[in-house]
This record gives structure tokens, sequence and C-alpha cells, in this order.
């Protein structure tokens, strides 16, 4: 047996046969651990900055909605609402559901704060979780993060443009490349032509259709388009196509978002199969797939949207316009790491603290406070005794410096301080280590910007007001 092996299995507690099971993960769910957290940052860090660009502000409503509230948004025979939606009645006999998407709660919150009294379109994003009760495989889980953006009270093309532009941003940014897919379903007149046409064509089609599909049929025709079955999808490409249907009002509303990513030169491709998962979307959907390396056939949907101009009357309020995105961040990361993105996990350290003895470590837990609240980053191991292990771990956060703390120095009323790079140690008195720090910190920064820019270092210094003539008085 190895010896990491034995370890861990000394470790672990004796299991007698009486001894309940350890609880183990529920199906489909997920930890998202420490090592994981950096791309986690990456992303929603990447999301708040362009939300904040674009000026959207945040929303957060809770996990638990009504039940009816997906009920009448969601639609008829999608799969999210037949078989993959969490509800359950709770203690007070209400029927409630674990939020399965985005965009219902935050209609509601609209409708229920009052938001159509405020400038419109109201612009929000959300990072939060979902829960379907999918079948779990690779990028689908039962809880799953995703962002997304919504504006809401504006009919205007320019704002299904500015949706999705502002998405793709997201991506780009993240150096994920993607392609937008790009679809209109019509206005309600537009969609009540098409599904008939679709109708007609798959009634001349019915011996080849699944049992789902001919269910399908009689409820919501569109349905037909996202099937998985070969048979269904052979007939899906020759299907009638919603652009052909579309009337004079939701052709021009198409062309002028078309029109609008032209001018931002964002890639799109027209597909008609885009006809989204859930039933409220109208005239503008669209997917982001990413752009695979050759050869690479699979068909990873990272996010989708839509207008969904019907929604906000569907649960209550009056007619409002609104379109809106979505994204999985799973996925997302997930294409991070297919393509060897690296994500950095906590920042490397400044400062490390080392003390020797109880004293020192006493006055040690009251020094970090006062050097991270100057805003410099401090790494220790106080429970640790002896200073090899704590120079070792120095070393593991990369720190700059390490401060040093033992018998002697307590005694004296001083501090060493060791640069890492170098080696080299000095004395300094105790009440000026902060600000000793602080300062050597800032000038490690400007030479670092005088070698890449002596322009922009010499413009710091200026607004910082530390010359270098100061500097060099300090030395
Ligand atoms: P939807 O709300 O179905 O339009 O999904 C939008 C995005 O969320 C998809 O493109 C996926 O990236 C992600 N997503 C949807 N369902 C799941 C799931 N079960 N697990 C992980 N990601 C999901």
């Amino acid at each position: 047996m190895s010896k990491e092996v034995k370890d861990t299995a000394e470790q672990a507690a004796p299991k007698r046969s009486n001894q309940p099971k350890t609880p183990t993960l529920v199906r489909g769910m997920k930890d998202i651990l420490p090592s994981e957290q950096g791309y986690w940052r990456l992303v929603e860090e990447t999301v708040r900055q362009v939300a904040m660009e674009y000026r959207y502000e945040q929303i957060e409503t809770p996990v638990l909605e009504p039940a009816a509230l997906f009920n009448r948004t969601i639609g008829k025979e999608t799969d999210v609402l037949e078989k993959e939606m969490y509800t359950f009645t709770d203690r007070s006999n209400e029927s409630l559901a674990l939020r399965p998407e985005g965009t219902a709660g935050v209609a509601r919150a609209y409708l229920e704060h009052g938001m159509l009294n405020q400038p419109q379109p109201v612009k929000v994003f959300y990072i939060e979780s979902f829960f379907r009760h999918d079948r779990p495989q690779a990028g689908r889980y039962r809880q799953f993060f995703q962002f997304g953006f919504e504006a809401i009270g504006d009919a205007h093309p320019v704002v299904d443009a500015q949706i999705i532009s502002m998405t793709y941003e997201v991506f780009r940014r993240l150096q994920v490349p993607v392609n937008v897919h790009m679809n209109s379903l019509g206005d309600k007149e537009s969609r009540a032509a098409y599904e008939k046409a679709l109708l007609d064509y798959y009634k001349s089609h019915k011996s080849e259709l699944c049992e789902d599909c001919l269910r399908r049929m009689q409820k919501n025709p569109l349905r037909l388009l996202d099937c998985k079955q070969t048979g269904c999808r052979t007939l899906a490409e020759t299907a009638p196509q919603t652009v052909d249907h579309l009337n004079t009002e939701s052709r021009e509303h198409f062309v002028s978002v078309l029109e609008y990513l032209d001018e931002l030169e964002i890639p799109y491709t027209l597909d008609p199969r885009i006809v989204r998962g859930l039933d409220y979307y109208s005239k503008t959907a669209f997917e982001f797939l990413p752009v695979l390396s050759e050869g690479d056939d699979r068909v990873i949907e990272l996010g989708g949207g839509g207008r969904y101009d019907g929604l906000i009357e569907q649960i209550g309020g009056r007619a409002t316009p609104a379109v809106g995105a979505a994204c999985g961040i799973e996925r997302l990361i997930n294409r991070l790491h297919e393509q060897g993105v690296q994500a950095q996990a906590l920042p490397d350290a400044d400062v490390f603290l080392a003390q020797l003895g109880d004293p020192a470590r006493k006055l040690s837990i009251k020094l970090f406070g006062e050097l991270s609240a100057q805003g410099v980053r401090v790494a220790e191991s106080l429970s640790k005794d002896g200073i090899k292990p704590q120079l070792e771990a120095a070393n593991r956060v990369n720190a700059k410096y390490t401060l040093i703390l033992g018998q002697k120095e307590m005694m004296d009323g001083t501090i060493l301080i060791r640069d890492m790079e170098n080696g080299i140690q000095e004395v300094v008195d105790m009440q000026k280590i902060v600000n000793e720090v602080v300062k050597r910190l800032q000038r490690g920064k400007s030479q670092q910007l005088q070698a890449a820019d002596p322009e922009v270092v010499a413009k710091m210094e200026e607004e910082s007001g530390v010359s270098e003539a100061q500097q060099k008085l300090d030395l």
C-alpha cells in the first residue's frame, strides 16, 4: 500500500455494520469545488462587467415560485413542464415549483413591483441556479446555473440586437468563439399561419411520426421540429419554415434585427429549426453555438433566447413587449476547459506572515488585519510552528515578502522583512511595518509598469502624488 493510500485509509472512520450510510450527492446535482471557483469567478465577473457597461442592473428572484407561474407561461407539451419541473405541495397546501428557468420569475417581479411605471425598457440581469428533472448526462444537470439578460417594456428590434450583442460580448471576452443562430417565429398571427402549414405538412406524413409527435400534433405542433427521433428529424428537415410565413410586421422586425447584427459585425446563421424549448417566444429566436474544430460535429447549445411579447399578458399584466437571453454557465465553463483556458484560483499573496512562539502569533493575527485593511494580500499559516514549513508555505503562495516575527524581534519591537526573490532580510521597526510594506508594494508595481510603459507610470505617479524623486529618497 502506498503511503498516501495508507494514510487515507487510516483516517477514514472504521465502518460498523449498523452505521448509517454516508449521504452522497443527489443524482444530477454537483458540488462546485474550490479548485473550480477560478472559472466561476471569471465567468461571473465578465457577466457583471458587461451588464454594468450596458446599464443592466441585477435582479434576484426566489428559487421557489407558485407552480402556476410556470404552468401559465412555459406552455403545454414542453418537456420542461411535462417531465422536468420539480413541483410539490408545501405545508400550507400551496403548489410550488423549484424554478426551471429565469424569465417567468423576472416577469412576475416586474408586475408585482410595478416596474411598468419606471422608464422602459427595464433592463436586468441574473446569475442564478435552476432546476430540471432532466436525464443527467454530460453538460446536463438537475441543478444548473444560467446568466441571463432581460429587457422588458420595449418592442423595438434594436433591443433584440442589443441583448444578442451583450451576450455575444460575454463570449467574446471569455474568448469562446460562438456563432449566433437566428430565426423568427413571428407574432401571434404569423405563428398561427405557420402552425397551420406545419400541421398540413405533418398530416401527410402521419405514418412516419413517433408516438410523442402524434400527440404533439394535437397540442403544440412547433414541438414536432424539436423531436430527437431519427425519423422525425428527417421529416423536420423538409418541413415548412417559419420565415416563409411571417406577416409584414414580423418580417420587417426580423430583417431589422439582422441589419443591426450586420452593423455590429456579429456572425450569424439563419437557422429555421430554432423554435426554442419554451412556448412563450414570439418573433426573434436565437441560440449561441460554439465554433468547434473541424470534424467536431457536436451540437452544444451554450445559450439562447428571444422575444416574449405575450408573456406578461399571460400572467395577468397588460400586453408588454420584452426580449431576453439565457446561457448555461456549466456548459460555458466546460468549453473553457476544452479550450485549455487556465483560470486562476486565489491570486498570489503579496506578503506572508511567519511567526515563532505564542506572543508573536498573537501580534501576527492583529498585524494580519492591519495589512489586509490596507489592501495588502496577506497569507499565513498561523497555526504552524517552525520557520521552515512557514517559508515553504510562503513560496507556495508566491509571496513577494515574508514578515518574520521571532522571539528576538518581539523583545526589540521590530520585525524582519525578507524579499523572497533575492533572500535579503532587513530589520524594520514594528510600528512602521504596515507603511513599509505598502510602500514597497507600490514601488514594485510602478517598476513593473515602467518596464512596460514609462509614460503611463509618470502619469500614475503624478496622480498618486508620489514623484520619482520622492521614491529615490525613500531608497
Ligand atoms: P433554456 O432555458 O432551455 O433555453 O436553456 C438555456 C441554456 O441553459 C442552454 O443553452 C444550456 O446551456 C443551459 N441548460 C439548460 N438546461 C440545462 C441543464 N439541464 N443542465 C445544464 N445546463 C442547462
